[in-house]
């Protein structure tokens, strides 16, 4: 497998009192270095906890996670805490949505980039600071010199979200994870930060996986895209693939409840209804099956009691038992 990052049957599990929560339930996939891969779906659907796992940021009390996690070589499922500890910020760093507590109110701007360098590199104090003006600047922070002595609190959520980026990439980690990194931004500042990763990408050749709810971020930066439902990969392609071809009933309904990345204006598609499965008692079949207004279009109820799976290679691919024919019929 010539990968650079191999998730192979990844599977996590809470236990909770009212039972055992499968919150990433069999999940495999591939990405190289300079490669984006989007994983889009519903709150719920395991991306964050996917990404959690990659991190070894479970707590073992409460989470049970198999499978493996090969990262250039090393399967970091069975690295020790320390190890995980060494690897987190130099080689995989995470961006989340929520800046304001990712850093810390306490401390300078400069001096938690800075800290990150000292702790893996052992850099001096100074060599720290001027790295972290450098990166300031570099995550097209003006003023970089003044800015950082400045406290998270007087920048604002764009400038604070660039101030995590920075942080996080300061190490040039190989795998960068981004947690919904823009959801909390508007529109403008969104576009703004999804350009100055792909910018960076492009110098760094870092692979990055892109968790979102948003179809639009997938559009702008995902190579390859991985659309999770309840747990599972139910659709898997290029970005080209799944947003111009989507095979998944569940993806066209995304796609339907974004209009602006509709190729169709007429296409009868529509935006999903109903809520996300309780990931305690996921139906039986097709998780999708109780939302899902196609399944009387599959013979022998076949919908409700075989659950369908991702072809195992790769290439584009969808878990639903539709024919292409019916499917094309449907998108008309
Ligand atoms: Fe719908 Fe059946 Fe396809 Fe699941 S397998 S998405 S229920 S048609
Ligand atoms: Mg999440």
């Amino acid at each position: 497998d010539p990968s650079f990052l191999t998730v192979r049957d990844l599977y996590v599990q809470f236990k909770t009192e009212d039972g055992v929560v499968k919150a990433v339930d069999g999940l495999s996939f591939g990405l190289d270095r300079g490669r984006t891969l989007g994983i889009v779906g519903e709150s719920g659907s395991g991306k964050s906890v996917t990404s959690m796992a990659v991190m070894g940021l479970h707590d073992p009390r409460y989470s049970e996670v198999s499978g493996e996690v090969w990262l250039d070589g090393e399967n970091l499922l069975t690295a020790t805490p320390r190890r995980m500890e060494a690897l987190r910020g130099r080689k995989v760093a995470m961006i989340f949505q929520d800046s304001l507590s990712s850093l810390s109110p306490f401390h300078t701007v400069g001096s938690q980039i800075g800290e990150v360098l000292t702790k893996h590199t052992g850099a001096s104090r100074r060599e720290a600071r001027e790295r972290a003006i450098e990166m300031l600047a570099r995550v097209g922070i003006p003023q970089p010199k003044l800015r950082v002595d400045a406290y998270p609190h007087e920048f604002s959520g764009g400038m604070r979200q660039r101030a995590m980026i920075a942080m996080a990439l300061v190490c040039d980690p190989e795998l960068v994870i981004a947690d919904e990194p823009t959801t909390a931004l508007d529109v403008t500042v969104q576009a703004q930060i999804l350009d100055l990763l792909k910018a960076l990408q492009e110098e760094t050749g870092s692979a990055i996986i892109m968790i979102t709810h948003d179809l639009g971020v997938i559009a702008d930066v995902a190579d390859e895209v991985m659309v999770m439902y309840a747990g599972r990969a139910i659709e898997r392609g290029t970005r080209r693939e799944v947003l111009k071809a989507p095979g998944h009933p569940y993806t066209w309904g995304l796609l339907a409840s974004m209009p602006h990345l509709a190729t169709d204006p007429d296409s009868p598609l529509r935006p999903v209804r109903g809520t996300p499965p309780s990931l305690l008692t996921l139906p039986s079949g097709c998780p999708f099956h109780p939302r899902c207004d196609y399944a009387d279009r599959v013979p022998v109820d076949l919908c409700s009691t075989e659950r369908p799976d991702l072809h195992p290679r790769t290439g584009h691919s969808s878990a639903c038992y539709l024919s292409q024919t019916v499917k094309d019929q449907i998108r008309g």
